[in-house]
Order: C-alpha cells, then sequence, then structure tokens
C-alpha cells in the first residue's frame, strides 16, 4: 500500500513518529501549515486566472512544471489541498476531483477508452454509468459488456484482447453486494486490464481498495465524503503515472470545481471520521431493527448475518456504511409508498451519505418510467425502500421507522 503520507510533505500531520489515523489526516493532510494570509483554515481564491511577474516567469512555470496557478479550468489553490487531503486518507499517490461523481466516472473512461476497446461490467452499478457507457460510449465505438455482479468466471470470460477496464462497486447501489477486491484485481493484472472500483458507499474509512491492487478508486464526493447534502463533487485517486492523461483530458472535459465548492468539501472532511462512525452505527442498528420488524420482509446490509457476503465484508470493511435496502412484506407500490409519506425524520430525497437521513422508494425515485422488465432485469421490485442513515439519534431514527411501519 502506498504510504498515506507521500502528498503531504508539508501538512502538520507529517512531524509525527507514528502513519497519522484518518481523523488526523482528515483535519490535517494536505494543508500547509502556515497559510498566505496566516489565517488557519484556508482562504477561498476566487480567481479565474494566475498573473505571472514577467516572461521568464511564464516559461519557468513550462520547463520546471512548477506547480502554481495559470488558468482557472486547470486547477485552483483550493482543490490541490482536497486532492492532497483525499489522496491522502485513500493511502493512494494522487487524486483529481471534479465537479460531479458522474464528472469523475466520464472523465476517467474518455481519457482511457478508444475505439474498439471494451469495459466489462458488474451489473449492479449506478444507473447512470451504466447508461454512459451503454448509450453513450457506444457511439464512438466502446462495447460494453456486462456480467452478473460478483460472478468473477464470467468477468474473466468477457475479457477478449480488447478489454481496457474492469468496473464495479463495492458496496453495490441498491443492492449491497460487496465484491471481493483481491479477486478483482487479480483477474485485471492477469489479463493487464486496469479496474475501477467506485467505492461511495464505503468511503475511504470503511474500505481502501489501493490496499487490494485495484489501480483506481472512485467515489461521488456528494455523498459521505462533503457529508452534508450541500455540494456536488466527485473524485479519482491512483497511481501519478496512470493519472497524468486523465487530468490533462479533464482540463478539456472542463470538470472543475469552484473554489468556495471545494472549500465546503474540505470543511465537510475535517469530520470525516466523526460522521463515518455514527453512519455506520446508525445502519448497524437501524438494520438490525428493520430485519426484526414482522412488517419487513428482507433487509440488505453488509452487517448483517442474513448478508450473502456478510463473511467477506467484515474482513473488508471497518464498518458497513448507512445505507440500508428493505422490502416490505405483502405490499404492492402504493402500500411501499404509504411506509414512505408516513415516516416523519427522514426526508424522501435521492442521495445519501449526507447527515440527514433520506428515504426514498427506487421505483418511483428512479425508475418510474422505466419498463417494467427493465426494472427486473436491474433488480428494482416495487416494494424496495432504500434509506440512507444519516448521523440523528439512532432512537428517533428507530422510532419514526416503527410508526411508520406500524400505521
Ligand atoms: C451518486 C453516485 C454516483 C454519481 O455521483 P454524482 O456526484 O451524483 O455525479 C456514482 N456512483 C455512486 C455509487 C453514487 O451513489
Amino acid at each position: 500500500m502506498v504510504s498515506p503520507r507521500r502528498d503531504s510533505a508539508d501538512s502538520s500531520a507529517e512531524p509525527l513518529n507514528q502513519p497519522p489515523g484518518v481523523s488526523t489526516l482528515s483535519v490535517h493532510a494536505g494543508e500547509d501549515r502556515q497559510k498566505a494570509t496566516n489565517s488557519l483554515t484556508d482562504p477561498i481564491v476566487c480567481a479565474s486566472t494566475y498573473s505571472f511577474a514577467n516572461t521568464q516567469a511564464v516559461i519557468d512555470y513550462i520547463q520546471k512544471k512548477e506547480k502554481r496557478g495559470e488558468y482557472g479550468r486547470y486547477g485552483n489553490p483550493n482543490e490541490w489541498v482536497v486532492e492532497r487531503k483525499l489522496a491522502a486518507l485513500e493511502g493512494g499517490e494522487e487524486a483529481i476531483v471534479y465537479s460531479s461523481g458522474m464528472a469523475a466516472i466520464v472523465g476517467l473512461l474518455m481519457t482511457k477508452l478508444s475505439s474498439g476497446d471494451e469495459v466489462v461490467f458488474f451489473d449492479e452499478c449506478y444507473h447512470r454509468s451504466r447508461e454512459f457507457c451503454s448509450k453513450h460510449l457506444a457511439r464512438f465505438g466502446v462495447v460494453t459488456r456486462q456480467v452478473k455482479a460478483c460472478d468473477y468466471e464470467a468477468m474473466e470470460q468477457a475479457i477478449t484482447p480488447r478489454t481496457r477496464m474492469l468496473v464495479s462497486e463495492s458496496p453495490t447501489n441498491p443492492h449491497l453486494s460487496v465484491v471481493d477486491l483481491e479477486r478483482f484485481a487479480t483477474i485485471g493484472r492477469k489479463h493487464k486490464v486496469e479496474t475501477l472500483i467506485d467505492a461511495t458507499l464505503a468511503t475511504p474509512y470503511n474500505l481502501q481498495p489501493i490496499s487490494y491492487g485495484v489501480d483506481y478508486v472512485l467515489h461521488s464526493a456528494t455523498k459521505y465524503l462533503g457529508g452534508h447534502n450541500d455540494l456536488l463533487a466527485g473524485v479519482i485517486v491512483g497511481g501519478a503515472e496512470q493519472l497524468a492523461d486523465v487530468r490533462k483530458m479533464r482540463g478539456i472535459l472542463g470538470s472543475i470545481n469552484s473554489a468556495h465548492n471545494l472549500y465546503l468539501l474540505e470543511r465537510g472532511l475535517k469530520t470525516f471520521e466523526l460522521r463515518m462512525q455514527r453512519h455506520n452505527e446508525n445502519g448497524q442498528k437501524v438494520a438490525e431493527f428493520l430485519a426484526a420488524h414482522p412488517r419487513v420482509e428482507k433487509v440488505l446490509y453488509p452487517g448483517l448475518d442474513s448478508h450473502p457476503y456478510h463473511e467477506l465484508a467484515r474482513e473488508q470493511m471497518r464498518g458497513f456504511g448507512g445505507l440500508i435496502t428493505f422490502f416490505v412484506k405483502d405490499a404492492d407500490w402504493r402500500a411501499t409508498a404509504d411506509v414512505v409519506d408516513r415516516v416523519k425524520l427522514a426526508r424522501i430525497a435521492p442521495s445519501l451519505g449526507g447527515v440527514e437521513t433520506l428515504i426514498e422508494q427506487p421505483l418511483v425515485m428512479s425508475y418510474f418510467e422505466v419498463p417494467v422488465a427493465d426494472r427486473q432485469r436491474f433488480g428494482i421490485p416495487d416494494h424496495m425502500i432504500r434509506l440512507s442513515c444519516g448521523i440523528e439519534d439512532t432512537r428517533d431514527l428507530i422510532d419514526d421507522l416503527a410508526q411508520a411501519l406500524d400505521g
């Protein structure tokens, strides 16, 4: 595993004798100890462009590859801090931050795939990632193959000499399947194909894919990393060399964040470990409550003994996050919607990973106009509810769900 200290040479976390812990990294990594204005926090630099003292300064910047501002589409000082912090948290060499999780996925795949290349997906994946590949990359001659999630033999069989990337989420959304990262990365290395894990649901607190040999880790930073339901961002972490062309491509795509947005992300990250501990605790206790409730048919949560990937999740993950999928017993879509509508504390909204608990019926929120056959193929039945536990008091969340289910 790459040392998490590599990219934070000037950070306050550096003088420690032992490798810093998660919270120390999330508070200090990537930040200069003494800042431009002597403020404790990072100043928000609102600049679309950066000036040079003279012509020689421009030439030095180009020839010596100095790290400084040039034009805002290529980066900004607030971004450098957040990128170093995220690389440190993930245990990777380099992080590239994007304006959303989808921009990060598009940015990576657009850079790495050319006409005639193939990409293999585990089929339980974020519906927009699937759509980008099957509908849009297809227009540029890229072939997408989908195999059943966690079917490693099928994945290996789908690899051809044109395969360039293996892609999966772990845990998957909304089915919470857990990918055996060692197996996944080994298949990639054996066939000389790069591997990408979207670890949005796990976060670097619960899972460290790079330590298993995965090439790229992707997050929708809109979720747990930002953590407050107030920003959109995405990030890719991986090797510096492998990401050099990806960064250049981002400069062309222009999917960059404003300094304000990056400051919000940096501020959200300060409490990352504390929030994750509560998300994990709420997720586990609420999942246990739901699993024991007579109106609940089934609960999908990797922290439950009943979960098909529980043992693997326990080996790979520190905790299991705040996302729970459950099914209301003997309920059609309307009776399921009634449960959702009776909940008082959780808010009805898409997204996950923020401090506020959110609830949604995937059929209605994301698949309402999708044909029944496709919904069945994607595993989205009418009586499925997705709950993203925030950081409220566990007791209050459980009381609220109890009255909604009993009502
Ligand atoms: C939300 C999400 C995305 C997309 O991220 P945005 O920030 O909304 O663009 C990708 N993957 C997973 C697993 C997600 O939950």
